[in-house]
């Protein structure tokens, strides 16, 4: 076990302090004080950054922490805590390690039993949220769903029977293309993207996977959120062999589809498999 009383002790501080998603009137009084009185600032993209913070009159020393470079640079922050430093990791929106870079490094510190801080503020998954008119709770959020439209699918099956609100990050030129897999692998559900949020053209678009899956482009940063799953497995009426093909026509293995029904089911995969032969044999019979 381990308690960190954050404001009882001396010990150096790691703050994660969340910044603005857009609108920079979103940054906190405690966030700019932080930022301020910190030793030194580690950033995505330390550009990015530099705007927020010659914004508002911050000049500390400026570095870059990514994933490219974790390793090196959590040693990095490491050695200034044990020099009695204290740090900042920023990222170029709302809260480091939400879809950002961060995770590697608190654990390291956690380990080494610093102090690990966290300033709230803005962060896209929560603004869309309370927007979005879906139930606010119980929500998975996912972050980015696989580029490649094969793992897509696959992630989006593993998805398919939660019954909590679904929230996505997704890029703008990928958006339609994944609604049209949601439809194709959830079926019909509600569905909305906020886009923008919290800068001029924010807009928040309420449908469905069926009216959606065919929208024109669309522009700027995007959280998408889908209405969770109202059917239980008892529901879906459908034989195994059934399932199994519904899967493939989804675009999955034969391998995975069985897969798939085995984790919904809760049987063993080898159960689905000689089920799904001896259904798929019979049925070649009577052909
Ligand atoms: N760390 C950030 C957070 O706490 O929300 C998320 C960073 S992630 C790399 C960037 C993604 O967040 C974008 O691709 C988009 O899906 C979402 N996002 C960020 N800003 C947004 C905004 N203003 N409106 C809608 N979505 C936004």
């Amino acid at each position: 076990m381990k308690r960190q009383k954050s404001f009882q002790n001396d010990l150096p501080t790691l703050y994660l302090v969340a910044t603005p998603i857009g609108n920079l009137e979103d940054m906190t009084f405690r966030a700019v004080n932080i930022l301020k009185s910190v030793d030194i600032i580690y950033a995505e993209d330390t550009r990015v950054s530099h705007k927020l913070l010659s914004h508002y009159d911050i000049s500390k020393p400026l570095k870059t922490y990514h994933d490219f470079n974790k390793e090196v640079k959590s040693n990095e922050i490491l050695q200034h805590l044990r020099e009695h430093q204290n740090v900042a990791l920023i990222s170029d929106a709302g809260y480091p390690l939400i879809s950002d870079p961060g995770y590697f490094l608190i654990r390291e510190v956690i380990e080494e039993d610093f102090n690990v801080v966290s300033i709230p503020g803005a962060n896209a998954l929560l603004t869309g949220l309370v927007v979005s008119g879906l139930p606010p709770q119980p929500f998975t959020f996912y972050g980015f769903l696989d580029n490649k439209e094969g793992k897509r699918k696959k992630q989006l099956m593993e998805l398919k029977d939660k019954t909590e609100t679904l929230i996505f990050y997704e890029s703008p030129h990928r958006v339609t293309k994944t609604i049209q897999n949601i439809h194709q692998v959830f079926g019909l559900r509600d569905v909305v993207i906020a886009r923008e949020l919290t800068k001029k053209f924010e807009e928040v678009i309420r449908g469905t996977s069926e009216s959606l899956k065919d929208l024109e482009e669309l522009k700027g940063e995007m959280v998408l959120m889908v209405a969770g799953n109202k059917n239980s497995i008892e529901e879906l009426d459908m034989s195994i062999l059934e399932e199994v093909k519904m899967n493939i026509e989804n675009g999955l293995s034969s391998k995975d589809a069985i897969k798939e029904v085995a984790r919904r089911r809760n049987l063993t995969k080898n159960d689905v498999y000689q089920e799904y032969h001896n259904a798929d044999m019979t049925d070649e019979r009577r052909q």
